[in-house]
């Protein structure tokens, strides 16, 4: 099957240009003006819209056991509430818990994808062990296409692990060319106030953020800054929230250290007053690190303009507020920690960051596509419009106009963060690998199409 789009406005991390776009099979073969439609081609007339490389989500949470139950989307559901919103890669994070074999916590996490998803998809191998056991079933995690690992500096006696275990973890990646992604939070500071905290009667969703406040996380950044230092290995700061710890990673920069950082779509717009409303409501906006004071917007949003940010990713984890979310009523730490947007992250990063003159369009692709895939391996087969790169496109409607509400969204969850905010600007049409996936908001993909991609070492 052949694909033609014509005429719109191709626009990548650093070129902008009209041209048509020729995919033979599932790859772009030719970029050119005026390019002739082969009998039997499809055509999409993009006059008028830009076209995009396919976005990347670098962090997500599609299959995800927390306290005794799992977030809502599957990899069926999420896949297609990433299509329909212009993501057409994900990776997900393998998470074993700390007891569980780490080469069967990947082929369960890889059961759950393939054949399921409908958009292309890898792993981070979550490291929630070291010994030797795990470093033999690491090395050879690696050999199937593996780049990542990721590691918690937080959960204590779950999925966390000791300074030992990250000290080998970041040999062992160093030694593979392999990226350590992690979670940076000082894990002994939360225990230490969350016990505190509930001591005190203090019970509700709104003190969840005091038993994380914004210095909890820049020492887990600054712990994770010093681990790398001293190892070499080049690391990856996930959802990162706050001044504080950009201070931290950016001095760790300075000096040398190899490190990426991501921040969320939701620490850009939502602020820790949402976490405060009464009667539960905030639960909501419960996520770790938490949401926080607005001031730390506007450095963020600067720091992503600088491209001192390198991506914006979603920690996607949708937990139900009726049935799962009140399992913490009466203990804020019993609720289960995330907040769902897999879906809306790039028409916000465009209506709240480009057109609101934030961010330039290159930066939007760089921060949601191109740096994703270049800090793990994916590119230049995504996050790329070039003869050779997989044909994963976003035909981009500057004008396309709607409002976010959890009664239209795809994402199977009964809420949503931005209920009521309008948008303008959206994808009118996605491609994975040449086929059409979504069309004005409405998947029309093929389900389980999505293919496990296979990674080589990545770079900064
Ligand atoms: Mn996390
Ligand atoms: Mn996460």
């Amino acid at each position: 099957m052949a694909l033609l789009i014509k005429n719109g406005e191709i626009v990548t991390a650093s070129e902008r240009y009209v041209a048509d776009i020729y995919c033979d099979g599932e790859t772009i073969t030719r970029i050119g003006r005026g390019l002739p439609a082969p009998a039997g081609a499809q055509v999409i007339d993009a006059s008028g819209q830009y076209i995009f490389p396919g976005f990347v989500d670098p962090h997500v949470h599609l299959h995800l056991p927390v306290m005794g139950t799992l977030s809502k989307d599957t990899f069926g559901t999420g896949s297609r509430a990433a299509l329909i919103g212009g993501t057409t890669t994900l990776i997900e994070m393998c998470c074993p818990a700390r007891g569980d074999d780490l080469m069967a916590g990947f082929e369960l996490w890889m059961s759950q994808a393939a054949g399921v998803s409908a958009c292309d998809f890898s792993f981070h191998m979550g490291v929630s062990r070291f010994d030797a056991a795990a470093e033999a079933h690491l090395r050879q995690i690696v050999r199937r296409g593996i780049s990542s690992f990721k590691i918690l500096l937080a959960y204590k006696g779950t999925l966390g692990i000791d300074d030992t275990e990250l000290y080998r973890t970041l040999k062992l990646a160093r030694e593979l060319g392999v990226v350590v992604a992690a979670h940076c939070e000082n894990e002994t500071l939360v225990a230490e106030r969350q016990r505190e905290l509930l001591a005190a009667g203090r019970t509700e969703p709104r003190w969840h953020h005091e038993s994380r406040p914004p210095r909890v996380e820049a020492e887990g950044v600054h712990h994770l800054m010093s681990f790398a230092e001293l190892t070499g290995a080049s690391v990856y700061i996930v959802h990162l929230s706050c001044k504080e710890a950009l201070a931290e990673a950016l001095a760790a920069r300075s000096r040398g250290v190899k490190v990426g950082i991501e921040t969320l779509i939701q620490y850009l717009l939502l602020d820790k007053t949402l976490a405060e409303l009464p009667d539960f409501e905030g639960a909501k906006y419960v996520m770790s690190p938490p949401l926080r004071d607005a001031s730390n917007q506007p450095v963020l949003w600067e720091a992503l303009r600088s491209r001192a940010i390198d991506t914006v990713a979603t920690d996607h984890a949708p937990f139900d507020f009726a049935t799962q979310k009140a399992m913490g009523r009466g203990d804020f730490t019993r609720i289960p920690s995330g907040i769902p947007s897999l879906e809306e992250r790039v028409k916000l990063l465009y209506s709240r960051g480009v057109a609101e003159g934030r961010i330039d369009l290159h930066t939007l692709v760089d921060c949601a596509s191109t740096k994703a895939a270049r800090i793990f391996g994916l590119y230049p087969r995504k996050g790329e419009i070039k003869p050779g790169s997989d044909a994963d496109l976003v035909v981009f409607d500057p004008h396309r106009r709607g409002v976010i509400s959890a009664r239209t969204h795809a994402m199977n969850v009964d809420y949503s963060v931005f209920e009521g905010w309008a948008y303008e600007g959206a994808p009118s049409a996605v491609t994975v690998r040449g086929e059409i996936a979504a069309r004005d908001g409405r998947f029309v993909g093929t389900p389980g199409r999505g293919r496990f991609v296979a990674r080589a070492p990545g770079s900064f």
